[in-house]
């Protein structure tokens, strides 16, 4: 018992590869990414803050034949706006709802082909608008620069709101880490957790205390955890009479949680309480990553794993009793082909496949390729849990897997997990990123 003890604590003691957040400038990288997505280091980050940027319009005008609005800047570059859409984004307290930021402004009273009666700069710069009725409405700036419609503009708008750049990685990866006190009182350091946590996909808290309840704590940093059938949070421990195969001392093959559910939860906190003694280390690769990189070396099975849904399934009791079934294509992409979620755990892919029969082994071999692709060593990166080290990880993105341990009766390996939404993850990192660096209307 002592001897193992012992090779515990000096374990703990070696090193991985781990990227301070705090370090700078320093790329998470040893490798560069290969297929033209950009690092942390070279990616056009929009420009958030409002001071500075903002510029004064010169010239406003209606063009009343195309229905739009002609704003000229005083740099010389000019957005349009329909009038239809200034119409139904009245800021006026008649139109909004101030207290809530929310259009009160009614669908079935606007006019869907209004024109305009005038159009005016007012003395502070405003544009104002009086339409056919003699309603008027205002518009700041700032607030109509920020919703050109240009395609470059939308771009870097949906890119500020949602963080859609990913940056791709493999085995080189040195895992962004963080302070865990850091991440839960200062705002900066939650700030640079959360932004690494979307464009890495994962990030190395340490020094949470070692008893359970951290993950719970660190969820109510950003808002509130999800509920599943396995509970408010959940522990992963070897089990007599396992519901789960992650309660077992087994491999654990590379996979995302729980795409038996069909919106799977987006985030995942897993905190070490205790470790094994021998085995037990974690393995993650990007998904997203693998995901372009099958869609390059056989694009036969990206397709087939881009297109056909599978049947995902979990039956048992937990946090209360469970029978789950889905339907999730195992590379899901949205309408313009962008790779948007890894679904794929090969314990729970049902036996029930439903697919015309001529479509099963097309499946099996395409789903062979892509998993053999995930597991080649320079995609895989390696490291081990040692008690108060907390890991946070994109579900959506990463797989993740565990080698088989030696389950020891007085030295019980011991995680807790628990999950959360995007929404609320992205909510808090909006909230976050307006009191560190101030944010425009
Ligand atoms: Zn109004």
């Amino acid at each position: 018992m002592l001897s193992g003890l012992r090779r515990c604590l000096s374990a703990s003691t070696s090193r991985r590869a781990l990227w301070s957040l705090k370090s700078l400038g320093t790329p998470p990288f040893v490798s560069a990414p290969r297929f033209g997505h950009q690092t942390l280091a070279t990616a056009p980050l929009p420009a958030v803050g409002g001071g500075g940027t903002s510029l004064a319009v010169r010239r406003a005008r209606a063009l009343a034949h195309e229905r739009l609005l002609q704003v000229e800047w005083e740099d010389g570059s000019s957005s349009l706006y329909p009038f239809t859409w200034l119409r139904d984004n009245c800021q006026c307290p008649l139109c909004t709802l101030q207290s809530a930021r929310a259009r009160s402004l009614l669908l079935s009273d606007l006019d869907v082909h209004t024109g305009v009666d005038h159009v005016q700069l007012t003395e502070n710069n405003k544009v104002s608008i009086t339409w056919p009725d003699q309603h008027s409405s205002e518009y700041e700036p700032d607030w109509l620069k920020r919703r050109c419609f240009s395609p470059e503009a939308r771009r870097a708008r949906q890119e500020e709101l949602f963080l859609n750049e990913r940056t791709f990685w493999d085995s080189g990866l040195r895992i962004p880490t963080a302070s865990f006190e850091e991440v839960l009182h200062d705002d900066k350091a939650a700030l640079a957790w959360l932004q690494a946590l979307r464009r890495v996909g994962i990030v190395y808290l340490k020094g949470a205390p070692v008893e359970q309840g951290q993950v719970a704590k660190l969820s109510k940093r950003i808002g509130y955890l999800r509920l599943t059938f396995y509970g408010h949070t959940w522990q992963v421990q070897d089990k007599p009479m396992a519901n789960n195969v992650a309660y077992t001392s087994g491999k654990l093959s590379l996979h995302t949680d729980y795409p038996a559910l069909h919106h799977p939860p987006g985030v995942q906190f897993l905190h070490c309480l205790q470790q094994a003694c021998e085995g037990g280390e974690s393995e993650v690769v990007d998904g997203f990553h693998m995901a372009e990189q099958l869609r390059r070396e056989d694009p036969e099975a990206f397709s087939i794993l881009s297109s056909l849904r599978v049947d995902f399934t979990d039956t048992g009791a937990d946090y209360c009793d469970f029978c789950v079934q889905s339907k999730n294509r195992i590379i899901d992409v949205d309408s313009e082909g962008k790779v948007v979620r890894i679904n794929y755990n090969n314990a729970t892919r049902d036996s029930v496949l439903d697919l015309p029969v001529h479509k099963v082994q097309p499946f099996y071999t395409s789903l062979k390729s892509f998993v053999e692709l995930m597991n080649r060593p320079e995609n895989v990166v390696t490291y081990r849990m040692e008690p108060g080290d907390l890991v946070t990880f994109d579900n959506w993105r990463l797989l993740h897997g565990r080698r088989s341990y030696v389950s020891h009766p007085d030295y019980l390996r011991h995680l807790e997990g628990a999950y959360l939404d995007w929404d609320e993850v992205m909510s808090r990192l909006r909230i976050l990123r307006k009191a560190v660096h101030g944010d425009a209307p």
